[in-house]
Order: C-alpha cells, then sequence, then structure tokens
C-alpha cells in the first residue's frame, strides 16, 4: 500500500553524504528541506544537485523546499562555542559584545535592548532557558536565569507573547531568495512573517530572481495567528511551525491552533506542513517514544498534506531509521481514517470549471469505487483541487511538466507521475495515459478509473472533461 502523506526531511550533516541521502529518499523522503540558516549558498546547490541526481537514480520525484533564516532573533558566539547556565545566575545580552562568555552574550539583533523592558520573559533556544529581563541600560539587556542550562552558539531567541519587532525579510533572506531561485527549488518558506504583505514581499522578490517556488509561510508568531486567512490567501501553503510558535503562544495552545491552521489551509485550496520535535527523541534513540508515534498520527489525521523532520535527520544518530518509523506510522494512521466525502461537499458551490471536473471526478470516484483518479495537468492545479477533499482516494497526477511533477511531491494523496508529451488527438492522450498506469503499476487490465483532462490538451487550468474507463477496453489507436 503505498503512502499517501509526505515526508519532508532536512538535510544536514547527518544526510549530506550521497549514500546516506541516497538510502533516506528511498526510505521515502518525498521532499528536502534545505535550512539557510545553516551553511553556505554553495553548500544548497552541491546538495539540491546530489538530491537531483539521486532522485531520477531512484526513480522517484524529490521535491526541494528552501527555508528561509528570516529574522530569528539570535545570541552571537561563544569564546569557547557553548557556556552553562544556572537558574538565579545573572547574564546580560549585550549588543555590543563580540565573544561570549559566562557573563554576557552578543546579539544579531542590535536592535533587541529597544524592544524589550523590565518583566520581559526571554526564551532561548526554543524556550530550553528562560531569562527574565531586570533592567535595560543602553545596549545591555541584563537577566536573571529562571530555567538554566547549556546554551551554545546563535541560539534564538523569543520573547513570550511574541511582539518583537525585527522585520520579516532580512538582507541575508534576499540574497538567499537569489540562491534559491538559481536552484530552482519547489517550494520557499518563509519564516516569522507577521501579515500578507511578508508573503507578498518574498514571492516577488522570488519571481524577480526568476524563481518559481510555492511560497510556505512558517506560522511562528504570535501576529501571524491573528492575520492566518490573509497571509493563507497571500501564499500556497503554511507550515506549523511548532518550535517558534509554542514559544510565543504558550506550548498548550498549540494542538488546537494545528488543527485550526490545517483546516483552514485545506478549505483555501493551500497546503500544509506540521514540522518540528515530530520524531524528537529519534535523534539519538533508534525507535520513537508512544507520544511522538501520536503526534505524528495526530498530524495525519488532522489532515496534514506533509509532517516534517528538523533535526532527527539533519543531526540524528538515526536518520533512515527516523524516516521508515516515520512512513510505518503514516500508513497506519490513514489506514484508520474512514474513506468518506466531506458532508458539506453537496452544498459547494463551485466557481470554477476545472475545480467542478475536479469534484465531479472524486465523486465518480467514490460512488463507482474505482482503482484510481488520474488527471491530466499541466500546472498541477487540478490535482491540488483534488486532494483537497481528503478522501484517501489516491489520485494520480500525469504531467508533462517536470516542475509540477516536483512541486506535487508535498500534495497528500497525489502520486505525480511524468508523461512525455501531450497530444491533441484525445484518443492518443487517454491510450497513453493508460499506458503510463499501467507501467507504473497502478492498474492493471479491467480495472475502472476516472481520467480528467482539458480538451484543449496543455492548457493551464484547462481541465473540462472527465470520463470512466475500463483499462484494456480501448484499443491502441494509430500513432
Ligand atoms: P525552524 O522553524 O526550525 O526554522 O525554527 C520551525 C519551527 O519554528 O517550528
Ligand atoms: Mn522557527
Amino acid at each position: 500500500m503505498s503512502r499517501h502523506t509526505k515526508i519532508v526531511a532536512t538535510l544536514g550533516p547527518a544526510s549530506s553524504d550521497p549514500l546516506v541521502l541516497e538510502t533516506l529518499i528511498r526510505a521515502g523522503v518525498d521532499v528536502v528541506r534545505l535550512n539557510f540558516s545553516h551553511g553556505k549558498a554553495e553548500d544548497h546547490i552541491a546538495l539540491a544537485t546530489s538530491v537531483r541526481k539521486i532522485a531520477a537514480k531512484v526513480g522517484r520525484p524529490v521535491g526541494i523546499l528552501a527555508d528561509l533564516q528570516g529574522p530569528k532573533i539570535r545570541v552571537g558566539k561563544f569564546a569557547e562555542g557553548r557556556i552553562s547556565l544556572d537558574a538565579g545566575d545573572q547574564f546580560i545580552l549585550d549588543a555590543q559584545c563580540e565573544l561570549g562568555n559566562r557573563e554576557r552574550v552578543g546579539l544579531d539583533y542590535k536592535d533587541l535592548p529597544n524592544d524589550v523592558g523590565s518583566g520581559n520573559v526571554l526564551l532561548l533556544d526554543d524556550g530550553r532557558i528562560v531569562l527574565e529581563v531586570n533592567r535595560v541600560i543602553g545596549q545591555e539587556i541584563h537577566t536573571t536565569v529562571r530555567h538554566g542550562g547549556e546554551l551554545s552558539n546563535n541560539k534564538g531567541i523569543n520573547r513570550q507573547g511574541g511582539g518583537l519587532s525585527a522585520p520579516a525579510l532580512t538582507a541575508k533572506d534576499m540574497d538567499d531568495i537569489r540562491t534559491a531561485a538559481q536552484i530552482g527549488v519547489d517550494f520557499l518558506a518563509v519564516s516569522f512573517p507577521k501579515s500578507a504583505a511578508d508573503m507578498y514581499m518574498a514571492r516577488q522578490l522570488m519571481l524577480a530572481c526568476g524563481g518559481h517556488a510555492l511560497t510556505i509561510a512558517k506560522i511562528e508568531r504570535v501576529e501571524a495567528v491573528a492575520t492566518l486567512e490573509e497571509i493563507l490567501d497571500a501564499s500556497d501553503g503554511l507550515m506549523v511551525a511548532r518550535g517558534d510558535l509554542a514559544v510565543e503562544v504558550g506550548d498548550a495552545a498549540v494542538p488546537a491552533l494545528q488543527k485550526r491552521m490545517i483546516r483552514l489551509a485545506r478549505e483555501k485550496n493551500k497546503l500544509a506542513i506540521t514540522a518540528t520535535q515530530m520524531m524528537e527523541s529519534m535523534i539519538l534513540a533508534p525507535t520513537p517514544t508512544r507520544a511522538e508515534v501520536s503526534d505524528v498520527a495526530n498530524a495525519v489525521l488532522d489532515g496534514t498534506d506533509a509532517v516534517m523532520l528538523s533535526a532527527e535527520t539533519a543531526a540524528g544518530h538515526y536518520p533512515v531509521q527516523t524516516v521508515e518509523s516515520m512512513a510505518r506510522i503514516c500508513l497506519a494512521a490513514e489506514k484508520s481514517t474512514l474513506i468518506t466525502l466531506d458532508r458539506d461537499f453537496l452544498d459547494r458551490i463551485f466557481t470554477r470549471i476545472d475545480q467542478t471536473i475536479a469534484m465531479s471526478a472524486l465523486f465518480a470516484a467514490y460512488h463507482l469505487n474505482v482503482k484510481a483518479v488520474a488527471a491530466l495537468t499541466s500546472s498541477g492545479s487540478t490535482a491540488l483541487w483534488m486532494s483537497r477533499l481528503n478522501c484517501g482516494i489516491p489520485i494520480f497526477a500525469l504531467t508533462h511538466e517536470p516542475e509540477a511533477q516536483s512541486k506535487m511531491t508535498l500534495y497528500r494523496d497525489v502520486f505525480p507521475l511524468l508523461i512525455k508529451e501531450t497530444h491533441d488527438d484525445h484518443d492518443v492522450q487517454r491510450y497513453e495515459a493508460e499506458q503510463r498506469l499501467i507501467e507504473a503499476g497502478v492498474v492493471v487490465k479491467g480495472d475502472l478509473i476516472v481520467l480528467s483532462y482539458g480538451d484543449q490538451m496543455g492548457l493551464t487550468g484547462g481541465t473540462n472533461t472527465l470520463t470512466i474507463v475500463r483499462v484494456g477496453d480501448r484499443v491502441a489507436p494509430r500513432i
């Protein structure tokens, strides 16, 4: 049985070796994440080249997601790389400090002292270390350590309750967008957007650099939760970025927000990725905890398109086992969901012809109990409409555009297949579509399939035809 929920895996030292990367991809990684918080442009370019080579070898499309660092406010570096803080210690965040020690550390965002005040609670390294601000003196933030621990170079800083005012796209992000466009990534994740304008800006910059990526808004700020609908309207999808989000809104608020975000994304015809600490213990252990198993399964039940791995695959000891476990959990969770059409499906009014065909295809597939739904689609938009219904029927998207194929790696329920070309002759096109599905091992002679296409082949958004065929009934047309 095939897995319908997609797996995004962050690459890093634990997974950059071509042999490991190939094993990871074979184990089920659908999309790799290049984390622009680490590494140089040439590292990302080399990794992307390596991923594409392996994907071609393995014979499966693998999408590439570039994740911008964003204005994450971070501490600077320490002379010794790391320090240890104890509860009750005094510690200074000093915008002018060059190399840190046990008493103070520098800041990459020099305006932070202007943004915080006495009584504020600062959370470092995703909340592992908690500092309370006593007072701000010039460029120095004097704090008392509430929760101690080890603090190493460049760890993030959040304020409880949010509201730090750094702009969404930094100069580094703008450079990185250029690199991402040069690589031709499929997805561009924007960190810490506060508004729809931030997402428009990222998209415009990317287009100006010749990129074509779908944009993903990482929801990790209090402000982004408040303007979720507008941000989604300006993006192609969202990431439930639970690491920073939990720090800003409080960890207990995140599970309900996750459900709301995924539901809203689907309603708006957008994508959703659920991220951070999904299999955290597998950084060091070969098996997940019960809680992690439930977390991944619940994200699947919430309807997420993809579940994401961060340090587990970037820096963990068991990257391959983590992907294997995640794949196994997704499959089991998918099996447990009842395949039903949304109740409100019957009451929906559509405005677009292609959307109407997509919905009709699923309706027919569901009621006739066909083997597969297939869509001839040049941009992948028909497959996206179909996959937003979350009814578990596999959707085979046949496209002749490699770019569209790679984007569909993230769509839940969608299996993108490349076809060589499109034909104006519908008989030839339909015959070839059938042949491609047989070749992919999806159907055999005698199976029923529902197939959608546009009667003007190759026209984006031109899907207007639905046909139900029994595989093998059609005689080969003369080409
Ligand atoms: P990050 O984003 O890993 O880039 O911080 C994800 C998150 O905050 O959850
Ligand atoms: Mn984050």
